[in-house]
Parts: structure tokens; sequence; C-alpha cells
């Protein structure tokens, strides 16, 4: 058999799916589907995609993965715990998260481990390139940390804190927030986005623009000289009809490239299908291709297979019934590879959108040490 490509995911959140739902992820994934059958936890985020062995499966060994909280004007229900009514609780929040991958990873040295440096890097690259030792059961899957929705930093002063934490990309919205407009809430980047930005990139931190409505996106992008990705984000033009600032224009697309920006896609049914409505469509009417067509449609744009990555967002409030046909868990993301070589892509570019173009920023923004 060939070897699979090597795989880096730019979105998961997995802090808050282990502090909403109970979930571990050191454990295998069939496990935590048997343990969920029959409670409330399918029901309101589906069947989860992720566990350790999905990832030994798939090759997926670098993963970004999040700091996440919702204002409670968008609690969901009783069970969507991690809400804050302002920056203080925002900010306690988003702190618990960090301690939980820290002492989370202190457990598990052998199934996970947080990149903080180039150094760290290297050492996850060296793991998945070697063969496995004799008695192994896998490697360890390498954690980059990324807040979304900034609404946790409550003033610029403690942005150093965050980076020495280990915090190395932001993205200022989810929703709105008093940074910028976000999903379902536009607006500009405000005078406090702008200072955050600013104090962003004097300290080296990436910036992750998904979410962004298109007014600050475009002020984000004139205005950030850092590193730029979006990592979870779809093209908007492949979703006409659909009523949503939270995918990219061709504009905004056009800046992320221009910037040597990376665009993470996302095998997500409502961001690949117009029309598709979570819960109620039948799962056969997305297929593979649609996700496929994102990737091409992206790299027709861009001229070049140089900005697109995957940012699967899996486990995102949204389970497996709301994926393609075609996937089961994270491990399915290999079979884009023969479709996109079918495409006429080469084993080249297919590399450098499974992880070469996540690695290349990453290398951009990680310290050495
Ligand atoms: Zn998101």
């Amino acid at each position: 058999m060939k070897k699979p490509f090597f795989i880096v995911d730019a979105h998961q959140d997995l802090a808050w799916n282990m502090l909403t739902f109970g979930r571990d992820y050191t454990n295998p994934l069939e496990k935590t589907r048997i343990l969920e059958k029959g409670t409330y936890i399918p029901e309101v985020t589906g069947n989860t995609m992720l566990g350790w062995d999905a990832y030994q499966d798939g090759n997926v060994g670098v993963v970004f993965s999040t700091l996440f909280a919702e204002p409670i004007r968008k609690q969901e229900g009783a069970w969507d715990k991690l809400v804050y009514r302002d920056a203080n609780e925002a900010h306690k929040l988003y702190r618990d998260q960090v301690d939980l991958y820290y002492r989370w990873m202190d457990k598990h040295p052998d199934q996970f481990r947080l990149i903080r440096s180039g150094v760290d890097l290297r050492e996850i690259l060296r793991l998945w390139k070697k063969p496995l030792p004799e008695g192994a059961a896998g490697r360890p899957v390498g954690l980059v940390l990324l807040m979304e929705a900034a609404e946790g930093i409550r003033s610029l002063d403690e942005l150093p804190e965050w980076w020495e934490a280990g915090l190395r990309f932001i993205g200022p919205a989810w929703a709105g927030t008093r940074y910028c407009g976000g999903t379902h809430e536009p607006g500009p980047l405000t005078r406090a986005g702008q200072a955050l930005l600013e104090c962003m990139a004097d300290i080296g931190f990436g910036f992750d623009i998904s979410h962004m409505d298109e007014e600050a996106a475009l002020m984000a992008l004139d205005l950030y000289d850092g590193v730029i990705i979006a990592s979870h984000s779809n093209a908007a033009a492949l979703l006409r009809g659909v009523e949503s600032n939270r995918h990219l224009s061709d504009r905004v697309i056009h800046g992320i490239v221009e910037r040597d920006g990376v665009i993470g896609v996302v095998p997500f049914n409502n961001f690949l299908l117009a029309g598709w409505k979570k819960g109620q469509a039948r799962r056969e009417l997305v297929h593979i291709d649609r996700l496929v067509a994102q990737i091409d449609y992206l790299c027709q744009l861009a001229g070049d297979s140089l900005h697109v990555g995957i940012g699967s967002d899996f486990d995102g409030i949204y389970g497996v019934e709301e994926t393609p046909m075609e996937f089961d868990s994270i491990a399915d993301l290999q079979k884009l590879a023969p479709l996109l070589l079918e495409k006429g892509y080469s084993e080249e570019d297919i590399a450098n959108i499974m992880s070469g173009n996540w690695l290349r920023q990453l290398g951009k923004v990680l310290p050495e040490k």
C-alpha cells in the first residue's frame, strides 16, 4: 500500500468537547460512541469523528486545538455550559482550557503533546516520519493552541502572558465580539480590534480570520502584517443562495492569498451544500466531491496549491451525520488524495494541501525554542 499523506488539521475544539461532553480523546473513537449511545450527547452534537486511534489511522499528526467559549446570548441549551456574560468570565473559561490541555498532555505524553516552538514541531514530525517502534501503539499528536473569539483577552497587556502560556494563533471573532463583526453579527474591525491586531503582530501571533465579517476581514487584511490563516472556512462562491457571512468572499480569499495566507476547508455539510439543514437532510445528498470542489476552487483562484489546507472542525457542534457520505472518522480525510490526483493535482500539490501549507505557516509563527 502507498504511504498515506501526513495531515495537519487546523481546527478542532478539543478542550470544549472535553469540558462540555466529557469526551476523552485518548480513547478509541468507537469507545466514545458506545459510551455516548442513548445519552443526550449525540442528539445535540452528533456522533464523534475523533479518537486517538483515528488520528493514527488517518496519519493526522498535528492539530490546531482551540480555546473556545460562547457569549451567553448564543447559548443553545442547558448542556451548553461554557458561556460567558462578560470579559472576566470569558477570560476564566479560556484560561481553564489552557490549564486543561496542560494537565491532560502531562498525563498522556505518548498520545498528545503541546507544540509551542520549532523544536517541539520538529520532534513531532520526526516521530511521525520514522517507522513505528516495535510494540508502540502509535505516535503523539502535536497540538497548537488557537483562540477562537478573542473575548477572553481582557486587555492588551495580557497578550504576552497568553503567548507565554503557549497560545500561537488568535481569531478575534466567532459571533461578533468587542473587537469585530462576526458570524451573523456583521460589523467592522473596531478600534479595540485594530489595537489588538497591532499588538498581536508585535508579539508574533498568527491571525485567524475565520468567523470575521467581510468588512472586518478586509480591514484586518490591510492592517495585519503578521501571519494570516483562515483556520476553518469555505468559499462563499460555491454556496450561492446561502444567507450567511460565515463563508469567504472572493475578495477576502484574494487578500489572504496575496498575504501568503492559508485557508482550511471544512467538511461540514452545512458549509458544502446550500439548503442543507442540520438534522433534517439526508446524508446521501452530500458527497466528498463537494469538499474536493472547495479545494479546487481555492487553488484555481490562487493559481497554485499553496494556500489551501484542511480545517475540519470535526466535533465542532456537528457529528458524523453532518459530513459527506464517505466520512466516518477523521481518518477518511485520506480519501481526498486519490480524488485530487484524479483531478490532475500532483503528489507535491496534495502534500501541500494535506500538511505542507500549514507547516509553512507554523514555521513562520513558532519561535525556535
Ligand atoms: Zn468555528
